[in-house]
């Protein structure tokens, strides 16, 4: 069993613009390319888990979002970079289109995506990290028995502001370049 990054997608690998509905509006961090390179390179499988609740709320489609993941696929491959599988949740309890609009078990902090992951990749949560700027990454992290770490960048330094009961990060960095040379010196002193 693989060991994996669980990113978080908007405010993480790319900017939080809000809900993001055009693929003009995909903004990479300068950093991000080259980071999930030297995961891919460390030997862990880079797995994106994205909360997408504007399909619920019907301001874009499921085809959407997929195009976007292909959207960055290739600028990512075009960097040599890979991200090896994309799981979002559509849902939303507070949606407007009927079959989203519901509870489910994916929509983080619950752990439906990383399940599925797991078992779909043959991932191992507990040798895992799950990298995100809200506290419900973290919550998600904790959920799974993997190392969960918070970055500053998008909701992440308002997040920090205000701490949640009972949810603390293992770290706390300023962006996901801090966060990947966090988890590779982890896996350096485990060896
Ligand atoms: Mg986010
Ligand atoms: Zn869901």
């Amino acid at each position: 069993m693989k060991a994996a990054v669980f990113l978080d997608r908007d405010g993480t690998m790319i900017e939080d613009v809000g809900y993001l509905d055009s693929l003009s509006r995909v903004a990479f961090y300068p950093w991000t390319a080259d980071v999930i390179r030297a995961l891919n390179g460390a030997g862990l499988a880079v797995v994106v888990v994205t909360n997408q609740a504007g399909v619920a709320r019907g301001l874009f489609s499921e085809a959407f979002v997929n195009e976007t993941h292909r959207y960055i696929d290739a600028r990512l491959a075009a960097a040599g970079a890979r991200v090896d599988a994309y799981y979002y949740c559509p849902h939303h309890p507070g949606g407007r289109v009927a079959p989203y609009t519901r509870c489910c078990e994916c929509r983080k902090p619950g752990r439906g995506m990383i399940d599925k992951a797991a078992s779909d990749l043959g991932l191992d949560p507990a040798q895992s990290f799950v990298v995100g700027d809200k506290w419900l990454d973290v919550q998600l992290g904790r959920a799974v028995g993997a190392r969960a770490i918070l970055v500053r960048t998008g909701m992440g330094a308002a997040e920090e502001m205000q701490p949640l009961d009972g949810v603390a990060a293992d770290v706390v960095v300023d962006n996901l370049a801090a966060a990947a040379s966090w988890i590779i010196s982890r896996l350096k002193s485990e060896i």
